[in-house]
């Protein structure tokens, strides 16, 4: 069967059409800068060349119109038409309680990830523009949802409780739930098999850094702690999220601003973050990357300030497993930026993390970064969402 992955981010999508016999990818793209000038379009059909398009991308509907334009073109497509589409797997963010497995979507489904819009506010919405996209050109096929909350439904309960009164949690299911469950739980395992070691037997650290990013801590094969958290606001200082901030803000800046709480939400989801740190330079680490180097001293803030983050959250995970064997780094930022994994490992003397620039300045491959003699292994692992998804989609058609 041909599966279609699509993953819609807040402002990008990626989408892969997998054969699930050969497990291969038949073609496969972004979608980069949605809704943001300059976007563009990255379409690869398996063997053929690599097209690059700069085309306006105002929302995700003229995004997957393009990336099925893409596939079932007379020249560069890989199908005829779009029946040879056996399958639709949606990477799907919020899955609140009620999901923790993977499910077959119709309308039940869709209104029940509706009704998780609010939890997941630049991401659930995205998702149902896709899967409506989808549905409206491919009325036939079936689609499979797959949440990032399923791996961490694993975690103790002292783990994903708040301290708040427990009537909350017996009431409204506040609690952590997590996210990029589906990349934290291919990169963890993907290290095992990199490394030839057995999953049940390791403690490794999961940074997965992109537009939106997560830690979490994988405890011999079971997701012990990650660091979103109810919504993926929580946690790591993200492209525009603010991550982990004291509560009373919210309430100083609305007094101060005078502003509602949804104003200041979406403060804290789309101005926050290394954008909001960088003095509105920019949410991507190209950019801040650039500006570090030139000595622009709102790069430099953001750079040093999300770094930091990131390695007390390696921190304390290694001590939420008494230990760690492996850290590893994937995802747009994790893949592709080495001084942002320069600037965290520099923290990481303790755990005897010793860094190998040389094997630190490869890109797109599983990489071993550390000497050998560094005392934790850590590695660069491309995450592989979209393999994942239509393992699972398959699974359950
Ligand atoms: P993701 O959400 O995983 O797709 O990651 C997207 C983010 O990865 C972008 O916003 C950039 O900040 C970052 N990124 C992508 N490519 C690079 C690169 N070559 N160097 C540094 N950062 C990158």
């Amino acid at each position: 069967m041909k599966v279609l992955v699509i993953n819609c981010g807040s402002s990008s999508l990626k989408f892969q059409l997998i054969d699930s016999e050969s497990e291969s990818c038949l073609a496969k793209g972004l979608c980069e800068r949605i809704g943001i000038e300059g976007s563009m379009i990255t379409y690869a059909p398996e063997g053929g060349e690599k097209e690059k398009n700069v085309t306006p991308m105002p929302d995700h509907t003229e995004a997957i119109r393009l990336v099925l334009e893409a596939l079932t073109n007379s020249k560069t497509g890989v199908v005829k038409s779009l029946d040879e589409i056996g399958a639709v797997g949606h990477r799907v963010v919020h899955g609140g309680e009620k999901f923790a497995q993977s499910v077959v979507i119709d309308d039940e489904v869709m209104k029940a990830i509706e009704e998780c819009n609010d939890l997941a506010p630049l991401h659930n919405p995205a998702n149902l523009i896709g899967i409506n996209a989808c549905k409206a050109l491919m009325p036939k096929t079936p689609m499979v949802a797959v949440f990032d909350t399923a791996f961490h439904q694993t975690m103790p309960e002292e783990a994903y409780m708040y301290g708040l009164p427990y009537e909350y949690y017996k009431k409204y299911k506040i609690r952590r739930y997590g996210f990029h469950g589906t990349s934290h739980s291919y990169v963890s395992k993907r290290a095992s098999e990199v490394l030839g070691m057995s999953y049940e037997n390791l403690k490794i650290v999961v940074c997965h850094l992109g537009n939106g990013a997560s830690v979490s801590a994988v405890k011999h094969g079971r997701c012990v702690d990650t660091s979103m958290g109810l919504t993926p606001l929580q946690g790591l200082i993200m492209g525009t999220r603010s991550g982990d901030i004291d509560p009373a803000i919210i309430e100083f800046l609305a007094h101060k601003e005078n502003k509602s709480i949804d104003e200041i939400m979406a403060v804290l989801n789309k101005k926050s973050g290394v954008l909001g740190l960088s003095d509105n330079l920019s949410s991507d680490f190209r950019d801040l990357e650039e500006g570090y180097h030139k000595g622009d001293e709102n790069a430099i803030r953001a750079m040093k300030t999300f770094c930091y983050n990131v390695a007390k959250y390696i921190g304390a995970y290694a001590a939420a497993m008494n230990g760690v064997d492996v850290i590893c780094f994937t995802a747009g930022v994790g893949e592709n930026a080495a001084l942002v994994r320069t600037f965290i490992c520099e923290y990481l003397g303790y755990l005897g993390v010793k860094i190998d620039q040389e094997a630190n300045g490869k890109r797109g491959e599983d990489t071993v970064i550390s000497t050998i003699d560094s005392k934790t292994t850590v590695m660069v692992i491309p995450t592989n969402e979209e393999l994942a998804i239509a393992r699972e989609t398959v699974k359950l058609l």
